[in-house]
């Protein structure tokens, strides 16, 4: 590609209301243009980048047995009906009518149009196993659209749907598309972990979150750096709400609940900064009971040390979120739950309310999990979480109790990370709900056992670059640049010799398949350097008159901190 053919756009400074630094870089860039919140044009220079993060997960798709096709982004409502979703999403779910008033909604994820395939399509189980996926926009109408790509509410996601004769099949197929996820996240070279996670809105109860190690990331990460334990805080918090040794109490018994948060979903959704110190962790409920007991649908509110005015506001803006919602005061918690070993909501039973004092948001992960130096001290009842796999709270107690870590002491570790995959089990729920069925070899008809798969394609460009660039801009890992290397000849217009120079090794950079940009626009090496430093293109080959009578280029990796002369012969081995 010649620079004066393609697309070029780069600014000087981000607009104003850019928030993190991918998100600057890539405006400054010219790789996305913003059209509304959340919903962005792909520029030419960043299209490229998608493509090849596109292209990385098709080929390990592909090769993990999974075939592609593509369904409808605008998807009828009856089958969102047959699942519950339909009314369940809430906001996220945009809908529309058509002409003759007929409900749809705009895909955020595909299982119901999926699943409606699979049972007309899928009929013995001698056609199982089977998994289909797409690389298609989705539409997500989040509630607080921000940092660019990384939360849009257009966006493209990959994403996959598995269908097994069994569970054990299921299984399988699990642990295929986990370690497909490891070679994708591999290749895209990035710095990435796989975490346990919540099984959140969608279901089911096996699934991992491969995140991107970034410290601008929304997701916290509790690792124990002594084995290979990995959560995220949302797993964390939920498994801390386990019940430690007594049944649940009467009154409190397991209930389902719609619309529950997590405590970090509620820091969001208050827009409380991660450092803001916390004065106490209380549990507010949907509902009360006669005695004004929190019941049903629970949610973790965060009391900001000194702002109770502040909290009060927050309580209403919530509260308008949550049609019936209310805050359990204080003292009822502190009375409900004060005083009775093994029925404690928030809080340790030795404990009162205020064993949080004084921490921070951040730190809470710390506390749920009860890494400190007292020990593994939380305890409560699990007020309708769905709870995770019981093995897997084995591990996590194992780990935060100590009990088998090598060095005899588990401790927890929390870093910041951005979620760029999800892989899921869902078991039946969604064959169930909307009765899909094949004939296994009794006869008999069974329902499909599922999984589903996601990857942010979009968001990967933003946690690619939160993780790799400085001061001078983004810094490409070399398999999702949008070029690899730039030939910057110094003097285009007037040097015959660098001119001839230049076409030679670009023309060579090609035929040995580098995806390899020649800047012709003849400008100066500042303007050139600059604007290939900011786009973060990974090689950089400088040719001018004085050097090539010397038979000498230059070549700049994007993290070297200086060019280093090489014969012009041997230049080309730098990059290929
Ligand atoms: P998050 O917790 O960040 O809201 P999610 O858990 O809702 O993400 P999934 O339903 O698991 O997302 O979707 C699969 C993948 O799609 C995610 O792992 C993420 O990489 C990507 N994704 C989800 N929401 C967005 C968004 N608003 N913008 C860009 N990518 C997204
Ligand atoms: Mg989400
Ligand atoms: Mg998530
Ligand atoms: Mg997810």
């Amino acid at each position: 590609m010649r620079a004066s053919q393609f697309h070029l756009f780069t600014l000087k400074e981000a607009p104003s209301d850019a928030e993190v630094v991918s998100q600057k870089l890539m405006l400054r860039a010219g790789m996305i243009r913003k059209a509304a919140a959340g919903i962005y044009s792909y520029m030419p220079m960043g299209l490229r980048a998608i493509r090849k993060v596109e292209a990385i997960i098709r080929e390990e798709m592909n090769r993990a047995g999974a075939m592609e096709l593509v369904m409808p982004l605008v998807q009828p409502a009856e089958l969102w009906q047959e699942t519950g979703r339909w009314d369940k999403m809430g906001e996220e779910l945009l809908r529309l009518k058509d002409r003759h008033e007929r409900d749809f909604a705009l895909q955020p994820t595909s299982e119901e149009v999926v699943t409606d395939i699979a049972r007309q399509e899928l009929k013995s189980y001698r056609q199982l196993p089977k998994n289909f996926y797409q690389i298609q926009t989705k539409f997500r109408d989040e509630r607080r659209p921000r940092f660019g790509v990384m939360r849009g509410r257009e966006f493209v996601m990959k994403d996959a749907y598995s269908f097994d004769r069994s569970a054990e099949a299921a299984g399988r197929s699990y642990d295929i598309m986990y370690a497909a996820y490891q070679r994708i996240f591999d290749r895209l070279g990035l710095a990435y972990r796989a975490v346990a996670a919540d099984t959140g809105a969608i279901g089911g109860d096996r699934s991992h979150e491969f995140q991107v190690i970034a410290d601008t990331g929304e997701d916290a990460i509790v690792y124990c750096p002594t084995s290979a334990y990995a959560a995220n805080i949302e797993l964390a918090e939920a498994v801390s709400l386990l019940p430690h040794r007594a049944a649940p109490e009467e009154g409190l018994e397991k209930t389902p609940t719609p619309g529950r948060e997590t405590c970090a979903e509620v820091a969001d959704l208050l827009d409380l900064p991660l450092e803001r110190t916390v004065k106490s962790l209380v549990l507010a409920a949907d509902e009360v009971d006669e005695a004004g007991r929190p019941a049903g649908a629970t949610v973790w509110l965060l009391l900001v040390r000194g702002d109770h005015e502040l909290n009060e506001v927050k309580a209403g803006k919530i509260d308008g979120l949550k049609a019936g919602f209310r805050f359990a005061s204080e003292t009822e918690i502190l009375e409900h739950f004060g005083s009775r070993p093994g029925s404690l909501g928030p809080i340790g039973p030795r404990r009162p309310v205020r064993i949080v004092a004084d921490r921070t948001v951040a730190d809470m992960a710390d506390f749920v999990c009860g890494a400190n130096e007292e020990g593994f001290h939380y305890t409560g009842v699990n007020w309708g979480r769905d709870l995770p796999e019981p093995d897997l709270v084995a591990d996590i107690r194992n780990v935060v109790e100590g009990d088998p870590s090598p060095d005899g002491r588990g401790t927890l570790a929390i870093q910041r990370g951005i979620e760029v995959g999800h892989v899921f089990y869902l078991g039946t729920r969604y064959s169930e709900a909307m009765n899909a069925t094949f004939l296994d070899d009794d006869g008999k008809p069974k329902h499909f056992e599922m999984g589903c798969y996601g990857i942010g394609v979009t968001r990967i460009l933003g946690a690619a670059i939160e993780q790799n660039h400085d001061a001078r801009g983004i810094i490409w890992p070399v398999p999702i640049a949008p070029f690899e290397a730039v030939v910057c000849p110094v003097g285009w217009s007037k040097s015959p010799a660098v001119r001839e120079e230049s076409q030679r090794l670009y023309d060579a950079l090609l035929a040995a398949g580098v995806d390899v940009m020649l800047d012709d626009r003849d400008e100066r090496p500042g303007v050139m350097f600059a604007d290939w430093e900011l786009i973060g293109v990974p090689h950089r080959i400088t040719l001018g008159e004085r050097g090539l009578k010397d038979g000498i280029a230059e070549y700049q990796g994007r993290r070297d901190g200086e060019a280093s002369k090489v014969p012009v012969a041997d230049v080309a081995a730098f990059v290929i």
